[in-house]
């Protein structure tokens, strides 16, 4: 009988009531062909591979991180609710030792939700790794983490959530913006000014195969990885980047993601996108349990599997060393830079129109930071969407000092109400979330 090397826990949510439309890509079977592969394979009866159930999230895990206008439920599902929770659930059992790693495979996904929700983009409503971490860093004071986030898309929610946070570093490495919604991404999208440096983005040509991706993980992130000593690394493990993938330009394999699993070694993983339902899904998903187990992938083997047919050119090879480069240039200087960055005080501001491409919405933020040396800063984002509401969110972070942490209760307290639709404070000191409505 087989033995699993590191104790791995999985937990399978389908969401069988949640579909974006009957013929959507992000649907339920999604994840039905994955579990049955994962049956008929057995690699439930593997010794060491345990099965979890989820729970639902609280909403004030979801208000930890969100700001959702004009409230939880006008931007959430019952669906969404368990999706989170799933994550969370292995993230416990992890920190609690009853397995060494976990697997999530939930849906709906997450990683395209930004901090302020005013609807949903890019299939997703709330951002479950970031709800699984800020529960993780509340609850048993884990401090930092990495994300890896290996969706073909950009995890722009992700990096939105910890533009400011200098303790989360957070990589992603995606089909190049200029070819692949949400056109972003880019080298010199670095963080904000408390936290220039640990926001990494690598930017893929598209048609990059094993070997570049392979590269990468190896060359790239595994370094970082090793500089800024998480104490916990997350994969937000999309698997659009697979060649057969119907929305997507990549020539990525179930053994590349496998291998990449291998090289990365997250303790959690979280699956994200991913529509290639029967052809990629089930054994991309089977390769990166056995790669998280320590056990043997090398037999997985997807239908129409060619790797000279998918090789990518010597010209995709060249750039995607260039793109590594620049990245390892980028985060070498990036204690000076940030250094030099928090050196000037005061405020910074910036404003951002956000689409909202699956509900149609267009949103504009006016963002502001007190730029500080002592903490990741007070943060107020003014939100106003064109078919949604006007609020005014400020959200003061886990480690604010005392300064940072008046400026934040001054914003809320001298808001004028009657210009919003909710003035919501969330104070990350106190684990506490106010909001008041419009005249309250
Ligand atoms: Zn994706
Ligand atoms: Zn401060």
């Amino acid at each position: 009988m087989q033995r699993a090397k590191y104790k791995t826990g999985l937990v399978f949510f389908p969401a069988f009531d949640w579909a974006i439309s009957p013929a959507h890509p992000e649907r339920e079977e999604r994840l039905l062909y994955t579990q049955d592969q994962v049956f008929e394979e057995g690699l439930l009866d593997i010794e060491g591979i345990e099965e979890f159930k989820p729970d639902l999230v609280p909403i004030k895990d979801v208000q930890r991180v969100h700001f959702c206008v004009p409230d939880v439920w006008s931007v959430m599902t019952e669906s969404h609710f368990i999706s989170a929770g799933g994550a969370k659930t292995i993230g416990m059992a992890v920190m609690d030792g009853r397995v060494q790693r976990g697997f999530a495979l939930v849906r709906p996904p997450g990683h395209h939700a930004m901090r302020v929700v005013q609807g949903a983009r890019g299939f997703c409503n709330i951002n479950i790794e970031a709800i699984m971490v800020e529960y993780l860093r509340q609850a048993y004071g884990v401090d930092r983490v990495a994300i890896v986030d290996t969706d073909c898309h950009h995890g722009d929610g992700t990096q939105d959530i910890y533009w400011h946070d200098p303790d989360t570093l957070f990589i992603s490495m995606h089909q190049d913006g200029r070819t692949l919604y949400p056109g972003t991404g880019f080298s010199n999208e670095l963080g904000g000014p408390n936290a220039l440096g640990t926001t990494v983005n690598i930017p893929l040509p598209p048609h990059t195969s094993e070997e570049g991706f392979l590269y990468v993980t190896q060359h790239v992130v595994k370094p970082i990885l090793e500089e800024f000593k998480p104490q916990l690394v997350i994969n937000s493990a999309g698997q659009d980047n697979h060649f057969s993938d119907p929305i997507t330009n990549m020539n990525f394999s179930a053994q590349g993601y496998a291998q990449l699993t291998s090289i990365l070694q997250p303790d959690i993983a979280v699956l994200e996108g991913g529509y290639a339902i029967e052809g990629a899904l089930p054994y991309v998903n089977v390769g990166i349990i056995l790669a998280m187990a320590g056990l043997d992938y090398s037999q997985v083997r997807e239908p129409n599997y060619d790797p000279v047919k998918i090789r990518q050119t010597r010209e995709t090879s060249r750039r995607i060393e260039q793109i590594g480069e620049l990245t390892l240039q980028n985060w070498a200087q990036r204690e000076q830079r940030s250094a030099r960055s928090r050196e000037r005080r005061g405020l910074d501001r910036r404003t951002r129109n956000i689409f909202y491409d699956t509900d149609n919405l267009l949103e504009s933020q006016k963002e502001i930071i007190s730029i500080c040396p002592d903490c990741a800063g007070a943060l107020q984002i003014d939100s106003t969407a064109d078919r949604g509401r006007h609020a005014l969110c400020v959200h003061i972070p886990r480690k604010a000092c005392q300064a940072c942490r008046e400026i934040g209760y001054q914003w809320f307290e001298t808001a004028q109400r009657e210009a919003y639709d909710a003035v919501i404070l969330q104070d990350r000191t106190a684990d506490t979330y106010h909001q008041r409505q419009h005249g309250a």
